[in-house]
C-alpha cells in the first residue's frame, strides 16, 4: 500500500503514519526526520537545510528529492511506504507523480488528518520529548503520570529546534498557502479524518477510511505483521 499523510504540522500524521508502519509493514518514509537526521549528521545537505527548517519554510525541491528518491528507492519501500510531510506544495506532488510513474507505482490513498488551527497551536508548542524515553509528551495534554514518568527517570523536556510559537505560525501559513490546496489535486484519493481526540481514536478511524490492503500488499521479505490484518 502507497499511503500519503497530509495535514497541518501537529496534526499528528508522525505518530499515526508510525502506528500504521507497526500495523501494517509499510514503512513510514519522514521528509522531516529524514532532513532532521541529515542536519544532525552535518552533511553538506543538512546544513543547506538547516535555516529553512528553523524558519519553519519549505525546504527546496531538489534537496529535499535527493533524500526521498534515496530512502524510496531502497528495499524496504518496494512494497509500499507510508510519506509523512511530503508532498508539501504543487511542485512536490508532480514530482512525486514522477517518481512513482518511473517506477510504474501509484498511490492507493492520501489520508487527510483535520484538526481545528487552536488545537494545532496547542499541540505544538507544547510538544516535548523525553530526553530519557524519548517519549513524545505535551505539557497541555499529557498526563501528570506521564510527565512524572519523565522526570523520574531523569529526563528533560527537550522541545524541538522548530516548535517556537513563531516559527510555528509561519509552518501554520506555509500549510495553508503550499499544502492545503494538495486536496484538490488529490481528489480521488483522499480520505478526510477526524484528528481531534486520543491517538488510539484517530488510529481506528483512519484504519476505518483505508482502502482493503489485499492486492497492495508489502515485499515478502518485509518485517512487520501481515497486511491482511489492518482491518481485523
Ligand atoms: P511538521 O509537519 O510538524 O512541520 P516535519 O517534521 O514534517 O514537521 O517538518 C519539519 C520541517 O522540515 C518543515 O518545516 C520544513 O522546513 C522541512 N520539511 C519537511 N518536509 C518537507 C518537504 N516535503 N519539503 C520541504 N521542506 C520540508
Amino acid at each position: 500500500m502507497r499511503i500519503v499523510f497530509l495535514g497541518a504540522p501537529g496534526a499528528g500524521k508522525g505518530t499515526q503514519a508510525r502506528r500504521l508502519e507497526a500495523r501494517g509493514g509499510w514503512p513510514q518514509v519522514s521528509t522531516g526526520d529524514l532532513l532532521r537526521a541529515a542536519v544532525a549528521a552535518g552533511t553538506p545537505l543538512g546544513k543547506r537545510a538547516k535555516a529553512a527548517m528553523d524558519a519553519g519554510e519549505l525546504v527546496s525541491d531538489p534537496l529535499v528529492m535527493a533524500l526521498l528518491g534515496e530512502r524510496l528507492g531502497a528495499e524496504d519501500c518496494s512494497g509500499g511506504f507510508i510519506l509523512d510531510g511530503f508532498p508539501r506544495s504543487a511542485s512536490q506532488a508532480l514530482l512525486l507523480k514522477e517518481l512513482l510513474r518511473a517506477s510504474r507505482q501509484r498511490l492507493d490513498a492520501v489520508v487527510m488528518l483535520e484538526l481545528p488551527r487552536e488545537v494545532l497551536m496547542k499541540r505544538l508548542t507544547g510538544r516535548r520529548t523525553c530526553s530519557a524515553t524519548g517519549k513524545l509528551l505535551n505539557i497541555y495534554f499529557s498526563s501528570a503520570e506521564e510527565l512524572n514518568a519523565s522526570r523520574a527517570a531523569g529526563g528533560e523536556l527537550i522541545q524541538r529546534d522548530d516548535d517556537t510559537e513563531e516559527t510555528i505560525a509561519n509552518r501554520l501559513s506555509v500549510y495553508e498557502q503550499q499544502t492545503r490546496p494538495l486536496l484538490a489535486h488529490y481528489a480521488g484519493l483522499l480520505r478526510r479524518v477526524d484528528a481531534a481526540g486520543t491517538p488510539d481514536e484517530v488510529f481506528e478511524r483512519i484504519l476505518r477510511a483505508l482502502p482493503p490492503a489485499d492486492s497492495t500488499a508489502p515485499a515478502a521479505n518485509s518485517a512487520g505483521p501481515s497486511p491482511g490484518k489492518l482491518h481485523g
